[in-house]
């Protein structure tokens, strides 16, 4: 298995690998990027089938995650971490605090927090062996978990797509199409239907239509067909690839702006949603509500950062998504080239101009006595 000369590697400051024999944890840890902050990003647990599978995933993951924190201007890095195995038979809470040695062990370089295979009471676990943790906060109304927030920045993009394209600012009899409504897309569509916009939802699970038709007044639609509506807009928020060879032509919407992560199945589905007109609000832009809230939760670890201070700042970097799509909407125009290119490039401006690059405080002491600070 090659690290160096991965596909997915692209510049990674660091990849780590563990294995406890004792619990049978075998986890991998990728740094992509630590010029804006810490890397922050989640701890997966999935049964990949090879090695190489996970090592891939994690790069593309941890890269994903630089882009992601430098487009919502946070003082964050790109990370992930993902632990191979399944997480309903092989997860124990031995496992769990050898990740934690294994995250303490990197000094502070990455922070982790949960995603797919774990949940907030995993990461507490592991915050039994790490103080570099984040995302199972308390004192926010909603436990740790950063949906809601993800589901306002889905919500203030989808605004800023319409004044763009549409140039208009009210959503009253807006037509849009939901796929997926899970814990991001039923509070959008809440969202919306309090702006009066008229909603035309999708879910393979009946029951989370049936409660958007009775409490949302939207109007059920039967799988596949979400994607041929007649709509202003169409929101990806189930799974990955929803804009693909086989729906592509059928789309009618002339905004693409929804939840779901890495909605282009390739990069050339994102160049025809250009070359087609269609404003595709680039999903890794829109979707940072989350990561946003669990790094303002991590700040509320330290004592001189109140509750308050966590819910101001909060809603003024997940309104700040807006602006960010509004500067890559009028560039994509005035280069000519699809949305998803110019945010790879405002990132990139963002993190390579950066020069703090995280480094862990070190002490006065001599080496041998030498010791890293826990502080962010
Ligand atoms: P979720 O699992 O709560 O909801 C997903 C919903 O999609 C479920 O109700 C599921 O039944 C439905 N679904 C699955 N396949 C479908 C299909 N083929 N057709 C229609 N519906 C389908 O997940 P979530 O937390 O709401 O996240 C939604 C998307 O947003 C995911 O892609 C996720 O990776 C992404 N995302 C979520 C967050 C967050 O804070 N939760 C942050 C960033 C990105």
């Amino acid at each position: 298995m090659s690290v160096f000369s991965h596909r997915e590697f692209d510049n990674h400051q660091q990849v780590a690998f563990f294995k406890d024999k004792k619990t049978g944890l075998k986890a991998i840890i990728a740094v992509h990027n630590t010029n804006l902050g810490q890397a922050l990003g989640g701890c997966r647990m999935w049964p990949y089938a090879t090695d190489e599978e996970a090592l891939t995933d994690v790069l593309r993951l941890s890269r994903g995650m630089t882009y992601k924190s430098a487009l919502a201007n946070l003082k964050l890095g790109g990370g992930k971490a993902v632990i191979i195995g399944d997480p309903r038979s092989q997860k124990s809470d031995e496992l769990l605090y050898a990740m934690g040695d294994f995250i303490e062990g990197l000094g502070g370089r990455y922070i982790t927090a949960e995603d797919s295979g774990t949940s907030v009471p995993d990461i507490l676990k592991m915050s039994q062996r790490t103080s570099y943790i984040s995302g199972v906060d308390k004192a926010s109304d909603h436990g740790g978990d950063p949906s809601p927030s993800t589901a306002y920045g889905v919500f203030v993009s989808l605004r800023e797509a319409v004044t763009y394209k549409l140039g208009r600012a009210n959503l009253q009899g807006l037509r849009v199409a939901i796929q997926g409504l899970g814990n991001v897309g039923y509070r959008l569509a809440e969202y919306l239907h309090e702006a009066g916009a008229e909603l035309f939802v999708t879910d393979i699970v009946q029951a989370n239509v049936d409660r958007a038709v009775g409490e949302l007044n939207a109007t059920a639609v039967a799988g596949d067909k979400i994607f041929a509506l007649d709509v202003d807009v169409f929101a990806p928020c189930a799974l990955g690839a929803a804009i693909n060879d086989q729906t592509i032509d059928q789309l009618r919407a002339t905004i693409v702006a929804g939840a779901a992560n890495n909605q282009l199945a390739t990069t050339d589905h994102g160049q025809l949603l250009h070359n087609r007109g269609v404003l595709y609000a680039p999903d890794y832009v829109v979707n940072a509500g989350g990561i946003i809230d669990v790094y303002y939760q991590r700040k509320m670890l330290s004592a001189d950062y109140s509750a308050e201070n966590y819910a101001s700042d909060l809603s003024t970097k997940v309104e700040g998504i807006g602006t960010t799509l509004k500067e890559i909407f009028a560039r994509s125009e005035a280069e000519n080239l699809p949305t998803f290119v110019i945010a790879d490039r405002v990132a990139e401006e963002r993190f390579n101009s950066a020069t703090n690059c995280w480094q862990p405080t070190r002490s006065n002491a001599p080496m041998a006595t030498q010791s890293y600070s826990k502080s962010v």
